[in-house]
């Protein structure tokens, strides 16, 4: 089962120049072959499917925390696409102006059509994530030599997406998500090495380019987001630290597992768009919820939702 926590895991600051161009070239991160979506249900898929998991525990548990984390990496890429579209169309209820007209040369229609103005699960082309990019072998060795690929060439990815899109947004999504992939791709190196001795680690950097040189990675570096495990768990998944311990390869800082989740910030507020009937509602009041709160003592509870 998974916990759901209602956090983001990074702050995220607001585009200076929001562009539905720029969150079309994200949408790979979030739909793409070597998106969030798909290390998520490879992991997801590779862990509910783990056969003789009690005689290889550490692995299962690797990938079980892993797959739980990048839940909160497409979750991290849907507010930077979200907030790079918050502001691309004229606000208001007045259809006759055309308050959408400059959609029409968006390279992602479907942010304004399917959606509220926000993230899809589609890549940069707009193509629907697909299950055939789940591989789930069952083969242990090779299901993470797979891992290990994917992270190196999600890692790849990311790489041109920051070159491509230059809002400090996306830039600080885009590091975070380098130095968690980064974390990811040793952590299944180190895998490989318990399994069948190989030393994977002397493949790295892929590509060939540290992640120091990204200011954004740097800062979430000097935080030790780097050489810290999630179990992402109350209570399961510490024996991955049978994997992930030593020193990290680039600082020789040491790697440590820590149970639960790293606290994580509100979300961004996402305001309503009134030309897109998103959420549209106008003349519901949460005042109707009031009788039925005070009922059940949840008068706080709905003061924390209710705007003002
Ligand atoms: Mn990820
Ligand atoms: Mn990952």
């Amino acid at each position: 089962m998974i916990l759901r926590l209602d956090e983001l895991a990074l702050e995220l600051p607001k585009p200076k120049n929001p562009s539905a161009n720029d969150a079309a070239a994200v949408q790979e991160l979030m739909g793409g072959k070597f998106g969030e979506m798909s290390t998520l249900m490879n992991y997801t898929f590779q862990s509910f499917n783990f056969r003789g998991r009690d005689r290889l525990r550490p692995f299962y548990s690797l990938t079980a925390a892993i797959a739980a984390e990048e839940y909160s990496h497409i979750e991290a890429v849907s507010y930077a696409i979200n907030l790079l579209l918050t502001g691309t169309s004229k606000r208001g209820h007045d259809p006759v102006p055309g308050p959408l007209a400059g959609a029409a040369d968006a390279r992602n229609t479907h942010h304004f059509i399917a959606s509220g103005q926000a993230s899809l699960p589609q890549d940069s082309l707009g193509r629907p994530w697909t299950g055939d990019n789940v591989f789930s072998s069952g083969n242990l060795r090779l299901d993470l030599l797979h891992n290990f690929f994917l992270e190196c060439g999600a890692r790849a990815n990311k790489m041109r997406v920051y070159e491509m899109v230059t809002d400090p947004c996306a830039r600080t999504m885009v590091g975070y998500l380098l130095v968690r992939g980064g974390l990811h791709v040793y952590a299944y190196a180190l895998a490989l090495e318990k399994l069948t001795g190989v030393d994977v680690k002397k493949i790295m950097p892929v590509p060939n380019l540290s992640n120091k040189m990204f200011p954004e990675a740097r800062e979430f570096m000097k935080h030790g987001l780097h050489r810290e495990l999630y179990t992402f768990s109350p209570n399961a998944y510490k024996e991955a630290g049978f994997i992930w311990n030593g020193q990290h390869p680039e600082d020789g800082s040491e790697l440590v597992v820590i149970e639960g989740a790293k606290k994580g910030v509100p979300y961004p507020v996402l305001e309503e768009e009134p030309q897109l009937n998103s959420p549209g509602e106008d003349d519901f009041d949460p005042e109707m919820f009031a009788d039925i709160a005070k009922k059940l003592g949840l008068e706080k509870d709905l003061k924390a939702y209710r705007p003002k």
